[in-house]
């Protein structure tokens, strides 16, 4: 193997620091702080040092690895793009406020790439003119931006990240299938080459012909994501996807609607224990505004309706609740005592858990009133039924009907059937086998190259500090010269012999700094073997440790060299 350089730590560009920096509040933006990896720069924005480039750049390194053994080609796009591709696919104006935008000196608008269908779909439609050009996988790694709302858990979610992102291109359904298909395995082999314990969690609620999606999840505290995971069969999804589904009940013995006074029941609970009933027994409808239409949410009233689950049913139209100032405008509604049975000019939509036939106690519409026996489908309209509530631990697997488990999760990749949305909006075509053209169907692939490294600290850190796989962590030996000159000098020189035979070396010759420090640093920095030129350094004897383990052995210069080339 080649000659790598020594890193030595007297010249490296990195100070540790004993405190964990005031705003973090996760454990790798902590430790990868601490251990001199990343510095920020602005919220949500980060500068890598050397120890933090390396293992970005290992990384990046497997998965460009991956990527082209699936004979995807990498290219580089530019991250500054111009208004018109995102105007003609709508996203300029759907992305939001996560959009960066900006303008140049002559009052063109641009943005910065929060993700760049539209900019694949264009250079395929100028690259590609027949179905033999196809199907095409191309891949970039590159920063992303978006002005996330919450930038808070470091590396985890920043405003500029670093991101694979990759596209494929395919003339018919099955090919896409099949590129897709080549990711799925693609991304299987990565995570596993970073030591990443993942699951593949469906991500969209998987209606019959519709897109198909998969998220790669990370187990970890600090995930912001929640899937549950079935103990009995194989069914493993993002909360956010969890559909199921509707169970009509026969309602021909449910007696008539009748009203039944209820004064003083302004909550759920408060009405439930009055009437001696659970709160499953009731209905509780939730008001919020679409684009400024007001619709209503029935959900039963031991759940709470999850609010992002309405946002991504309605997008791109905007949510919000309904203010006082409605209620004000509208006197048919009767904030308290809304049900379902006579709501005009309101569009309904139910969980599937209000299934036809299943009878309810809601609201009158009436102050101080609520009515009981209101059955589904005869005294009110669903007019869609969506997944809205809030999935808890113990729900029924879709599948089998076992209990769920929840658990919080890093989305560290994330995989998509995405069709003819983009090359519709952009008319990419190319010519068919029989001379007419085709519309070119698309699919699009992330990871998170600079979270997988954060993601990668939150799994693999202990309370020491941080502690790589071999394949990621920035050298493959520290070697820590703890005492003298004498001691020093060995360090120096086993590191040479450890480089020379393509070892990558950190080596702690900070002069002044003692043992105890350097001890201390070496398990915070977390290269996972550390050997020790100490005490017994003058009879040629040093100590390796196993930095996961802990597990020491003393050795000689020579069986250390030996076992660390070997
Ligand atoms: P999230 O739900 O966490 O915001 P996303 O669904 O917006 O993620 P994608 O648009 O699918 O993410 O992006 C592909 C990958 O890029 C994600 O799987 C994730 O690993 C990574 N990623 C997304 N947003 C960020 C961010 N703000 N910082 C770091 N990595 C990110
Ligand atoms: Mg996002």
């Amino acid at each position: 193997m080649a000659n790598v350089p020594v890193q030595r730590m007297s010249q490296l560009m990195a100070k540790t620091l004993r405190d964990d920096p005031a705003d973090a509040e996760v454990l790798s933006h902590k430790l990868l702080v601490r251990a001199g990896y990343v510095r920020r720069t602005a919220a949500g924005i980060w500068s890598w040092l050397p120890l933090g480039k390396r293992v970005l750049a290992n990384v990046e390194r497997i998965v460009r690895e991956e990527m082209d053994a699936i004979g995807a080609q990498e290219v580089l796009l530019p991250a500054l793009l111009p208004r018109e591709p995102y105007e003609a696919t709508a996203r300029w104006d759907e992305y939001g406020q996560e959009l960066f935008r900006l303008q140049d000196r002559k009052g063109g608008d641009y943005l910065l790439g929060p993700t760049h269908e539209e900019i694949f779909t264009l250079l395929v439609k100028d690259q590609a003119s027949s179905y033999k050009d196809l199907p095409v996988i191309l891949y970039q790694i590159q920063h992303k931006y978006r002005d996330e709302a919450r930038p808070r858990a470091g590396i985890l979610r920043g405003r500029e990240f670093l991101m694979k992102d990759s596209y494929s291109f395919d003339t018919e359904d099955e090919g896409l299938a099949r590129s897709y298909a080549l990711h799925r395995e693609a991304y299987r082999k990565i995570f596993a080459r970073l030591g990443l314990d993942y699951r593949i969690c469906a991500a969209t609620a998987g209606a019959m012909g519709g897109s198909k999606s998969e998220e790669f999840l990370a187990p970890a505290e600090a995930g912001e994501d929640t899937f549950a995971d079935c103990p009995n069969c194989d069914f493993a999804a993002n909360t956010e996807a969890i559909t199921y589904a509707l169970k009509p009940v026969d309602a021909t013995d449910v007696p008539a609607a009748e009203d039944i006074p209820t004064p003083d029941t302004p909550t759920i609970e408060t009405l439930a224990a009055s009437l001696g009933v659970p709160a499953s027994a009731t209905l509780k409808n939730l008001l919020v505004k679409v684009d400024g239409e007001i619709v209503a949410v029935g959900v039963p009233g031991d759940r709470e309706v999850d609010l992002d689950k309405v946002e991504a049913h309605f997008a791109p139209a905007v949510v919000e609740l309904v203010t006082e100032a409605d209620f004000a405008t509208r006197p048919d509604l009767v904030r308290g005592y809304v049900g379902p049975q006579g709501l005009d000019k309101v569009t309904y939509i139910a969980d599937p858990r209000v299934a036809p036939g299943t009878s309810w106690i809601t609201g009158a519409n009436k102050p101080g009133t609520h009515t009981k026996n209101v059955v589904a489908g005869r005294d009110f309209e669903v007019d869609r039924h969506v997944d809205v509530v809030v999935v808890q631990e113990g729900d029924p697997c879709p599948k089998c009907g076992t209990g769920l488990v929840l658990d919080r999760a890093i989305e560290i990749g994330h995989i998509f059937q995405l069709g003819r949305k983009y090359t519709d909006a952009l008319k990419l075509d190319v010519l068919g086998q029989n001379g007419k053209p085709v519309r070119v169907t698309m699919g699009s692939y992330g990871v998170g190259v600079s979270r997988a490294v954060a993601a990668l600290a939150e799994q693999t850190a202990d309370d020491k500090g941080l502690c790589w796989p071999k394949e990621v962590a920035p050298a493959d030996v520290h070697v820590v010269a703890a005492g003298k000159a004498l001691q020093t000098e060995l360090a120096l020189d086993i590191s040479g012999k450890l480089a020379a035979a393509g070892v990558r070396v950190l080596v702690d010759d900070r002069p002044g700094v003692s043992p105890g420090v350097k001890f201390t640093d070496s398990e915070l920095i977390g290269v996972p073997q550390i050997l020790v030129a100490g005490r017994r350094a003058a009879d040629g004897v040093v100590e390796l440790k196993d930095r996961r383990t802990g597990e020491r052995e003393e050795l000689t210069v020579e069986e250390a060299v030996a076992r660390l080339t070997a």
